[in-house]
Parts: structure tokens; C-alpha cells; sequence
């Protein structure tokens, strides 16, 4: 077993002691079987909320009602979830009610795809009722029970199952991809922040531009905010990223180039990220816009800062179709090379041009600032109190 199941296994010792069952489930023996690496596991047990708390005396209330305890053991932190099924779904979203049972069955049986909804026992015994173990040795995402219905109880599960596709390059079972493609309108009853959670993974993984595709050919784009308009460009995208790797945010900055729409702050919006994730993009893409008319000159890459810059050359480099080979290591040299880096370095201050010219503080104060800035960057004056003032000559 992994280092990281075993370190957990005195919790299912624990458990089972006090007379419940306890097992790893979810993503964790999902992505061990796959040999790949796995930094948190979930336990699942028998035990109620309540008696999972009267086991361990550090616990943290997470989701007590969704029945998710926090257990924490030797500095580690431990999602322990209590068996449940998902009540009645109203409106294709989160159930109304869950409802706590015994049977772990019962509980791998709500889980989404059968490679999820695998169970390992403290000894490292698999139980696996639906073969997910077969789907993963095939590469095959395929729901636990019928598609249909389980893409009707809960849409998310649409854009879980193409984020997988994302992350694992796996194949979607044929029934399931029928599923989805049917109800992937359904998509519209789900709040976009889980959208976009499940998005940005998606955006992360290694077979992109695969989940891309079906994202477009299952229509699924037309019920995610803002894309229904730009199919082409997003199988541009695809394209594009199967030479190279970006980033969630130079990804997005290469969509919302190529996409283009009327307002780029009102189409981020709509995904409902974080504002410095907003204005990261916007800034990639307008550095991207200044280096497709230019070069990296100092004062191009002094006013853009080194990090958007090596991000605006990749996604520019990605569109342009030019290898990336070499070219952050040419960026940082230049980046170090520069007179000055920020403001705050320039040699002179506010207050002494104030003292210089014997003037109140005003406008002419940002103004000739600007000025020096741009003479010391570009060479013309040393960064130096005595020289800058020789050459302003107040
Ligand atoms: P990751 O490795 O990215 O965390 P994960 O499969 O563990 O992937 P989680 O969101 O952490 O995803 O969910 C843990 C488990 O809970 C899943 O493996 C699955 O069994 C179940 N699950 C999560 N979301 C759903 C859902 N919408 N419907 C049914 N089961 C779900
Ligand atoms: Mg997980």
C-alpha cells in the first residue's frame, strides 16, 4: 500500500474498533490504482457524524451535514465521510437531503463514474462492485448505473466526466457519452462556481485538447457561461495546445484572444474567478496584443513585469506556432539586465524634485517622474541622485 494509506490506516483501526466499518474511497484509490500520485486520501465509515466525533478527540465540523468530519491525527487532516445516498434531486442539482445508512455498497452507489466508486479496505483489499477496476485497466469512463438518470439527479457530474477525460485521456463509455450529450442543457441549473471548479481542472490536464473536443462535439459549450457563440475557436484552442503546455490563466488569456467578444471583463465575469485571476488574463492578453506588433524591448517588459511577459510570449508563442525552446532564460536575462525594475528604485523621489524646484507637490510631480523613469530605463541618464539631477538641470 502508499505511504499515504498507511499512514491513515490507524484511523480505519479506529473506527473499526469502535465497531463501525472504515475504508478509502473517492479519487485517492482511483488515482493509486492508476499509479499515480496522491497527496490526501477520503475515509468512509458506517460510523454517524456523531460517533466518528466521540472517536477522535480532534475533529473540525466541515460538512457535518453533508455527514464530512474533519479528523485530525498527527498533524495530518482527514476527510471522514459517513455512508449516505442522495435523497430526492430537485432541479438537477444538489440533492434536498442525504440520508445516512450502514451499507457502504449503498454508498459507492451514489458515486458518479465506476472508477470512483471504488473502496480499499485497512489490509488493501479492493472493493469494487461496479469493476471500476476494469473501466481504468480499459480507460473508460463510464457512470455507476444508467446515465441517464444519473446525469438527470445531478448535471455536474457532466462536466466531472469531461474533466476526467481531461486529466486522465480516458475514452467515455458509449451509453454514457450518449447521456451526455443529451442532457448537458442541464448544465444551465448548475451554479457556476462548480462550473468552473470542475473547468479549471479540466483546463489543467494533460489531454486537453481530447476533452476539448468532445467538449464541442457533445455541444456541451452551449450551456457554459459565455462560449455557446465560439465553437471554432474553441477547437482552435484544442489544436493549438497539443503542441504545448499552459497555464489555467495563459489558457484563458489564448481563449479570450481568439474568442474576442465584446468585453472581455463581462465574459471572465461570467465565470464567476476570483478578480486578480480577472485582471492576470486581461493583462496577458494586452501584453500578448503589444507583442504581436513588437519585440521585447526594455521598456516593453519593464511596463508588462517579468512574470506576465514570459506568459504573454507563451500563449503568443502557441498561437504563432513558434517552439518554446529557450525563450523564458532570453526574457529573465533582459528582465535582470534593466536599469530599474519598479519605481521605487529610481534614485529620486517626489519630494526631491519638490525640494529641487522649490514646488508644492501637483500633477508635474507624477509627470516628471515619468519622464526620468523613462530616460533611466532608457540610458539616458544613470540611476544616480547626482547625475539625474545634472541632466534635469533645475
Ligand atoms: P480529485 O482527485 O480531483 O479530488 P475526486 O474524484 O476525488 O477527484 P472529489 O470532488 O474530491 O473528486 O470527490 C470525491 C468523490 O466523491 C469522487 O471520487 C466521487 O466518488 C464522489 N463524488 C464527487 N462529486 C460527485 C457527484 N457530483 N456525484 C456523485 N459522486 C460524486
Ligand atoms: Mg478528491
Amino acid at each position: 500500500m502508499h505511504q499515504v494509506f498507511l499512514k491513515a490506516v490507524p484511523i480505519l483501526e479506529k473506527i473499526e474498533k469502535a465497531g463501525y466499518e472504515a475504508y478509502f474511497v473517492g479519487g485517492s484509490v482511483r488515482d493509486y490504482l492508476l499509479g499515480k500520485d496522491i497527496d490526501d486520501v477520503d475515509i468512509a465509515t458506517s460510523a454517524l457524524p456523531e460517533e466518528v466525533k466521540a472517536i477522535f478527540p480532534k475533529t473540525v465540523d466541515v460538512g457535518i451535514e453533508h455527514g464530512t468530519i474533519l479528523v485530525l491525527y498527527k498533524g495530518t487532516a482527514y476527510e471522514v465521510t459517513t455512508f449516505r445516498t442522495d435523497g430526492e434531486y430537485k432541479d438537477f442539482r444538489h440533492p434536498e437531503r442525504v440520508t445516512f445508512i450502514r451499507s457502504l455498497h449503498e454508498d459507492l452507489k451514489r458515486r458518479d463514474f465506476t472508477m470512483n466508486a471504488i473502496a480499499m479496505d485497512k489490509t488493501g483489499k479492493i472493493i469494487d462492485p461496479f469493476n471500476g477496476k476494469q473501466d481504468l485497466t480499459d480507460k473508460r469512463i463510464r457512470t455507476v448505473g444508467k446515465a441517464e438518470e444519473r446525469f438527470q439527479e445531478d448535471a455536474l457530474r457532466i462536466m466531472r466526466g469531461v474533466r476526467f477525460v481531461s486529466q486522465l485521456g480516458f475514452e467515455m463509455e458509449e451509453a454514457t457519452y450518449r447521456a451526455l450529450e443529451e442532457y448537458a442543457p442541464l448544465l444551465i441549473h448548475i451554479a457556476v462556481e462548480r462550473i468552473y471548479a470542475e473547468f479549471s481542472k479540466l483546463l489543467e490536464g494533460e489531454f486537453l485538447s481530447k476533452a476539448l473536443t468532445l467538449l464541442v462535439d457533445a455541444r456541451i459549450h452551449h450551456y457554459l457561461p459565455e462560449l455557446a457563440e465560439y465553437e471554432k475557436e474553441i477547437k482552435k484552442v484544442a489544436e493549438l495546445c497539443e503542441a504545448t503546455r499552459l497555464g489555467e490563466e495563459e489558457l484563458w488569456a489564448l481563449l479570450l484572444y481568439l474568442c474576442n467578444p465584446k468585453n472581455d471583463e463581462k465574459f471572465l465575469r461570467a465565470w464567476k474567478m476570483p478578480v486578480k485571476k480577472i485582471r492576470e488574463i486581461r493583462d496577458i492578453k494586452a501584453a500578448v496584443l503589444r507583442r504581436e506588433k513588437e519585440d521585447w524591448s526594455e521598456e516593453m517588459l519593464y511596463r508588462t513585469g517579468l512574470k506576465i511577459a514570459i506568459q504573454a510570449e507563451k500563449v503568443y508563442r502557441t498561437l504563432k506556432r513558434i517552439p518554446f525552446s529557450g525563450f523564458p532564460q532570453k526574457l529573465e536575462a533582459l528582465y535582470e539586465s534593466l536599469a530599474i525594475h519598479n519605481r521605487k528604485e529610481l534614485a529620486i523621489t517626489g519630494y526631491d524634485l519638490m525640494q529641487w524646484y522649490n514646488k508644492k507637490s501637483g500633477p508635474w510631480i507624477k509627470e516628471m517622474l515619468e519622464n526620468i523613469e523613462r530616460a533611466v530605463l532608457n540610458r539616458e541618464v544613470e540611476n544616480d541622485k547626482a547625475r539625474i539631477k545634472e541632466w534635469l538641470q533645475p
